[in-house]
């Protein structure tokens, strides 16, 4: 069959539909009406966020159109404390694992489309996947996402192939705990037999939820120009048994305030669709240059610095229990102060090029074969040594996907707010291993500091006694220990 012709039956189905979820004339009507809102409606929407709720449009809307700057520094404010309140100051690390650059779509903004003669293509053999993977592993990295272009080279069963590889690679540090997977839209047959293989996350980005942005940015005549077939891929990711969800937006494409909006209404759809399960994560990266790839070096919205501050403050006030990723597209500063706005997830040692992990011992990058530049290129051991500074504490956990705490089961724990009861003893033994196995000296002298703070917040509570026989097991040589 024509690759591009693959779902042309389920899109004629999502043609038929007289409307999706998004309605851009409405977002911008709710835009509208509160530019430059008064300080009382500001507060009265923080007031309501305090209390840890998922917002209303009307409302974040209200917070997007804030430009007074002592109610805007409220809101970070409170950003900062509801990430603590749910997610405890513990920071998810990953890194990603890019498999194949070939693709056969043509999205302006991307270094890997079709018609980019600028990179050379490459999709790793299953032996390049395991070599790459034991790099990341002697590195210190266990959780990871799995990046693909969409190409008949990459079909789902290759998909499958290299995830079973990447689970199946030990090394004396031990494994990959969890692969996440950045890819297309699949059908939901497809989505099955991921679920099958133990995939973490399944993140599709929408890109933009504007849909004459959307068309401009992906010809028709490419299986991504079907803007429904993306939108509905995490409906059938949940029919699939999939619940466990990533959602994303690349910031450039079209106004930031109106993607915020788009994150926020899809959400909604997935909690009123899916029994109260929204995306477990949301993604925030913004354009950032690819060789041969001019729309990449000006996008037409570019997004500045303190407005990408202002939008992840919003996204956290508005959905308070969704995990918040922030890449290494972002540079090391822009990073530094989201974090303190509500960001639970970051990846450090990151190499974006196919293949880049044994080519590239240093976190560095390699021209020619990358989807775009990253802004923070130190090693994994920095950025540990840096996020112990910030008083919070470094985590590599797997449990709760290990331990079946997803989907609903995840959002009921997350929302009786006892995730710090399993998120922080589980940094806490990561942390250990990390530092055990991995970390330089300085990093593991301020880790030790880390470690004996946040054990010391458990004295007197029943969790404290087998926190502190994990630790002497650890360090007795014992790995992988988990609540
Ligand atoms: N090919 C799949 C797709 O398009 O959904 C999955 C992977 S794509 C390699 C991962 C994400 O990278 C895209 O969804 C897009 O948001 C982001 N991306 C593409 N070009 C970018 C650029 N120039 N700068 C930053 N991010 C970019
Ligand atoms: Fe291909 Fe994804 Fe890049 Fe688009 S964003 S060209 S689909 S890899």
């Amino acid at each position: 069959m024509n690759f591009l012709k693959k779902y042309q039956k389920e899109f004629a189905e999502y043609d038929k539909l007289d409307h999706d979820f998004i309605d851009d004339d409405k977002i911008w009507r709710q835009l509208n009406k509160c530019e430059n809102p008064a300080r009382e409606d500001v507060r009265r929407v923080l007031k309501k966020a305090e209390q840890c709720v998922r917002l209303e449009p009307e409302e974040t809307a209200i917070l997007l159109q804030n430009r007074d700057e002592s109610t805007i520094q409220e809101m970070y404010e409170l950003a900062h404390q509801l990430k603590k309140e749910v997610y405890g100051d513990r920071i998810v690390f990953f890194a990603p694992l890019y498999i194949s650059d070939e693709c056969a779509n043509n999205c302006q903004y991307c270094g890997f489309r079709s018609s980019n003669t600028a990179v050379r293509r490459k999709t790793l053999s299953l032996d390049e996947i395991e070599q790459e993977v034991r790099t990341m592993i002697e590195e210190g990295q266990k959780r990871t996402v799995l990046v693909y272009g969409e190409s008949p080279a990459t079909g789902i069963d290759f998909m499958c192939e290299t995830i079973k590889k990447v689970y199946s690679v030990k090394t004396r540090h031990g494994e990959i705990r969890r692969a996440n997977i950045n890819c297309a839209p699949l059908a939901v047959d497809e989505l099955k037999k991921l679920k099958e293989v133990g995939i973490g996350t399944f993140q599709v980005f929408q890109e933009t939820y504007h849909h004459q942005t959307y068309r401009e940015m992906h010809p028709a005549n490419t299986i991504k120009g079907h803007y429904r077939w993306r939108l509905y891929c995490m409906d059938r990711a949940q029919q699939a048994g999939l619940d466990d969800n990533g959602l994303g937006v690349l910031f450039g494409l079209y106004d930031w305030r109106f993607e915020v909006m788009g994150l926020l209404y899809h959400t909604i759809h997935l909690e009123e669709t899916f029994n109260g399960v929204g995306p477990h994560t949301i993604s925030f990266p913004r354009i950032t240059p690819a060789a041969g790839t001019p729309f990449s070096e000006h996008p037409r919205y570019a997004v500045s610095d303190s407005d990408f501050k202002k939008l992840v403050a919003v996204l956290r006030l508005s959905v308070p229990y969704t995990g918040m990723i922030c890449t290494a597209r972002e540079p090391e500063k822009v990073r530094r102060e989201v974090i303190q706005l509500g960001v639970s997830q970051i990846d450090a040692g990151t190499r974006i090029g196919v293949g880049a992990y044994t080519k590239s011992k240093i976190a560095n990058q390699l021209p020619g074969k990358e989807q775009f530049s990253i802004g923070d290129s130190r090693t994994l051991d920095d950025v540990v040594r840096e996020i112990c500074g910030m008083h919070c504490i470094p985590s590599f956990c797997t449990a709760c996907y290990r331990a079946g705490r997803t989907g609903e089961q995840f959002m009921k724990v997350a929302k009786s707010r006892f995730v710090h009861n399993y998120c922080i003893p589980n940094a806490i033994f990561t942390l250990k291993e990390y530092l055990l196995d991995y970390a330089s000296d300085e990093t593991r002298l301020i880790g030790e500091e880390v470690l004996k703070q946040h054990t010391e917040q458990f004295k007197g509570e029943p969790v404290y006694n087998t926190i502190f026989k994990n630790l002497r097991r650890i360090e007795n040589g014992e790995r992988d220990l988990r609540l």
